[in-house]
């Protein structure tokens, strides 16, 4: 479906064409009706979707329409991390070119004149407001945000921020907004909390849900978990188990962390291969060639293969480290047991990479073997689930207080 078939207007379509933004996401095709009819709306959708736009574009709409008051904060949008805000609010500058409205990310670590630059958004209006829920309170405790506009109030990675010990913000923070009011919950998952904190912030709301693709049946999943300085020497000794396996994927979300696996490997390998930006379209097609041919055994490569790319019978798929979402580790993994044949995914997860890991099992609805290391290689880190907190962070007391050690960070 066109975004001019959904009933965007005609600056949100011409920044989208420069975008380049052609059909809706299905999750954009399911939300942007519901929110420009005004209603509330709990959203069951991941990274990757496409849900940034499907909150934005209407409520930008919705926002122009109104004739918003002269230094009004008229949309709130609360995210788990600095880096999220930030993403957002680029895509709302992207977004509002043609339309005219104002926005401002609000968050933690930045210098004096940024709290400044904050503060004046809070108190002389912003169209858009995106934030932080600890910086967020910050502000609103010193006494001078005008909330009394806000029109809509959108929660992105609901799930995240309460994992993170922002329920009480939040609650605090919605006391602050109207009660007459457009309220949005996006979460990747819905398990009793999130649900309970829905109940006390939508009316009437109506429920969309993006089903998240699922791993392919033939793909045995296993996970490693290991130190960081441990992960060269457990692959090297997987692969070397292996000598069967005559295709071998190897996933790495950064250039720099490819190049430094091909040269641990090659000292024990021949026939590896690294594929990242850093080729060009043409040195990767005849990357893609040798691997197919064979002629290749391994390739390391970055995300920019893990989609779309159709290589028949790999083997073997390594991720040497987790990726940030559960669609990328479904797209890295599919790239075994295509067309009903089997493969392995191995996953190696690092100490910081476990709750990463764990929210991706809830997701895929999985939970994957942790399989023990070569015994001579000594002692690993344990299996955990809870978010990583940061390190000297002093746990605040006091009854029902979570921890807020793990905020801002990624
Ligand atoms: P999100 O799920 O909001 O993090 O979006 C994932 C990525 O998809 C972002 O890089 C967006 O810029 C991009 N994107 C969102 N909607 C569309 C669309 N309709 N067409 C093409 N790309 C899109």
């Amino acid at each position: 479906m066109t975004f001019k078939e959904l009933g965007l207007n005609e600056g949100l379509q011409e920044a989208l064409g420069y975008m380049g933004f052609e059909k809706a996401t299905p999750i954009q095709e399911k939300a942007i009706p519901v929110i420009l009819n005004k209603k509330d709306l709990l959203a069951c959708a991941q990274t990757g979707t496409g849900k940034t736009a499907a909150f934005i574009l209407p409520v930008l709409q919705l926002i122009s329409e109104s004739k918003p008051k002269e230094g009004s904060c008229d949309c709130l949008v609360l995210a788990p991390t600095r880096e999220l805000a930030l993403q957002i609010e680029q895509q709302i500058q992207a977004f509002s070119y043609f339309v005219d409205l104002t926005s401002k990310a609000v968050y933690g670590g930045g210098d004096g004149q940024e709290f400044e630059e904050q503060k004046r958004a809070l108190t002389k209006g912003a169209n858009i407001i995106v934030a932080t829920p600890g910086k967020l309170i910050s502000h609103l405790n010193m006494g001078y945000v005008n909330f009394s506009e806000i029109g809509h109030f959108i929660l992105d990675e609901a799930d995240r921020m309460l994992d993170m010990g922002f329920i009480e913000d939040i609650e605090k923070i919605a006391s602050f907004l109207p009660k007459k009011r457009q309220t949005l919950l996006f979460s990747a998952t819905f398990p009793p909390n999130i649900k309970k904190l829905a109940k006390s912030l939508l009316q009437d709301q109506e429920e969309i849900s993006i089903a998240i693709s699922k791993p392919a049946k033939g793909v045995l999943q296993v996970a490693y978990c290991v130190f960081d300085t441990q992960k060269d020497e457990l692959i090297q000794r997987l692969i070397a188990d292996k000598p069967n396996y005559k295709s071998i994927i190897i996933f790495s979300s950064t250039k720099k962390k490819v190049a430094q696996i091909v040269r641990s490997l090659r000292k024990v390998n021949g026939g590896i291969q690294a594929v990242s930006s850093d080729l060009d379209q043409s040195e990767r097609e005849l990357a893609l060639r040798k691997f197919r041919s064979k002629e290749t055994r391994i390739i390391v490569a970055t995300d920019v293969l893990s989609r779309g790319i159709d290589v028949k019978d790999i083997n073997l798929v390594i991720n040497y480290d987790v990726p940030s979402d559960a669609e990328d580790y479904v797209h890295r993994i599919g790239r075994t047991a295509r067309a009903d044949t089997t493969g392995v995914a191995i996953t190696l997860i690092n100490e910081d990479d476990m709750y990463k890991f764990h929210k991706i099992e809830r997701l895929i609805e999985m939970e994957i073997i942790k399989a023990p290391v070569f015994t001579d290689m000594g002692s690993t880190p344990a299996w955990n689930t809870k978010p990583k907190k940061r390190s000297g962070f002093q746990k605040k007391g006091g009854k029902g207080k979570r921890s807020k050690g793990n905020r801002n960070r990624r």
